[in-house]
């Protein structure tokens, strides 16, 4: 890389403007120059819709509330430099309720101040003048459309965001990582940001087995149909995939139609068998890829591979796949409670800014006296916290017993 470049990351738990820069100690330099200092958008969306007494998650709902609404409203975007406020939507809102204005009109109160936020973060951060001078266009559509899947094994039906449940054509992209739940992070698993934001976390809840979870993936996958993927797998990570694990220049580019056929040959570019990665062990038992990376059909240079590419320290261990029905009911708990690896906060590295709070489905995580607590008893290993946590401050331990 020799020049800057400016990127945007919006998924379930980020809003960020991140600066890229050509390092000579690092690969990247990534630095993070705006985006959402309190609320994400789907977070102000949700809160707004439970006021209005809407069906969580709230964005279909509140779309079609705020469609009716046929008036002019007037809203302002609360910004600092290139970062924006969102909370202040939720007590704007709140004080229209508390007055007696329609449901309707707090509804596109609501998402007109997000857009509103979304416009000057992308003014601010140079996006909008990148988009005039390349005609890209920018998305302002925080809402969600449900999709059926009538031919889904396990999820029939998925809530999609707007920009992808009306495109004509899915241009994927995706980088290469190491996964913890999944195994690997590539052309399937990068479908999981077409989920909206806080509807994310209700699926690791839904699917808390490993090999359940990468079926709801394929199905998702299914639905989204993508048309082509392309995997940017100049620098990919690897050890704790996907958000605490090292970068590792491995300098190539992937393009495929098919992204079962493409996480099996990423497979095989880890230096790793099929059966070893769960996701695509899922894939194959379906029928939708070959068994081996030998089946599938390569152009361009030739593949290469990396056999030392590490994978994450403690992975979810799906032993309750492997029991015979009748007996998983009484085996699962145990087997849940000692042998899988269980998140584990740094208290030392810990500041107390609750993403991993927002994020647990489980709702089992508080901050006390500015640390993470995690009740454990709760805990349904889904490891959303070790993903969202911006400073790498929970680790993913493997049981004792594991060990021995
Ligand atoms: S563990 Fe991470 S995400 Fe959670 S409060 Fe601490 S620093 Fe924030
Ligand atoms: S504590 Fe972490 S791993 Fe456990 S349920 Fe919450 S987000 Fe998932």
């Amino acid at each position: 890389m020799e020049r800057p470049f400016l990127a945007f990351h919006l998924s379930g738990g980020t809003t960020d403007a991140l600066l890229v820069t050509p390092s000579e100690d690092a690969p990247l330099n990534i630095r993070q120059v705006g985006g959402s200092l309190d609320l994400k958008a789907g977070q102000a969306v949700d809160r707004v819709g439970l006021l209005l007494g809407l069906h969580f998650p709230c964005g279909p709902e509140l779309t079609a509330l705020a469609l009716q609404w046929k008036e002019p409203v007037r809203v302002r975007a609360t910004l600092k430099g290139s970062s924006c406020c969102l909370s202040g939507i939720e007590n704007q809102c709140r004080k229209l309720l508390a007055e007696g204005h329609p449901r309707e009109e707090i509804a596109r109160v609501c998402l007109e101040s997000i857009r509103a936020a979304l416009e000057g973060i992308y003014k601010a951060s140079g996006m909008e003048e990148v988009a005039r001078r390349t005609g890209a266009v920018l998305n302002y559509d925080t809402g969600s459309t449900h999709v059926p899947n009538p031919e889904g094994e396990l999820c029939k039906a998925f809530d999609l965001i707007n920009p992808i449940a009306g495109a004509d054509f899915i241009i994927s992209i995706c980088k290469l990582k190491s996964h913890c739940m999944t195994g690997l992070s590539g052309g399937v698993k990068n479908l999981f940001g077409c989920i909206p934001g806080l509807t994310k976390p209700e699926f690791h809840w839904r699917y808390p087995q490993e090999r359940d979870f990468c079926g709801m993936l394929l199905d998702l996958c299914g639905t989204v149909k993508p048309g082509i993927t392309f995997v940017d797998a100049v620098v990919s990570m690897e050890g704790d995939g996907p958000s605490s694990g090292d970068l590792r220049q491995t300098d190539m580019t992937l393009c495929a139609t098919n992204p079962y056929e493409l996480d099996l040959v990423l497979t095989k570019v880890i230096g790793r068998q099929p059966e070893d990665i769960p996701l695509v062990d899922c894939a194959r038992e379906r029928g939708l890829c070959p068994s081996s990376a030998d089946g599938v059909e390569l152009c361009g240079d030739p593949l290469r591979t990396f056999a030392d590419f590490r994978m994450p320290r403690s992975r979810t261990v799906d032993f309750v796949s492997s029991i015979p029905r009748p007996l998983r009911g009484i085996c699962e708990p145990i087997i849940r409670r000692y042998l899988t690896p269980r998140p584990k906060v740094l208290k030392n590295k810990c500041v107390g800014c609750g993403k991993c709070a927002e994020s647990c489905p489980a709702h089992t995580i508080a901050i006390v006296d500015r640390k993470a607590c995690i009740d454990r008893s709760k805990c349904i290993r889904c490891y959303c916290c070790h993903e969202m946590c911006p400073i790498h401050a929970i680790q993913v331990k493997r049981s004792r017993l594991l060990k021995l």
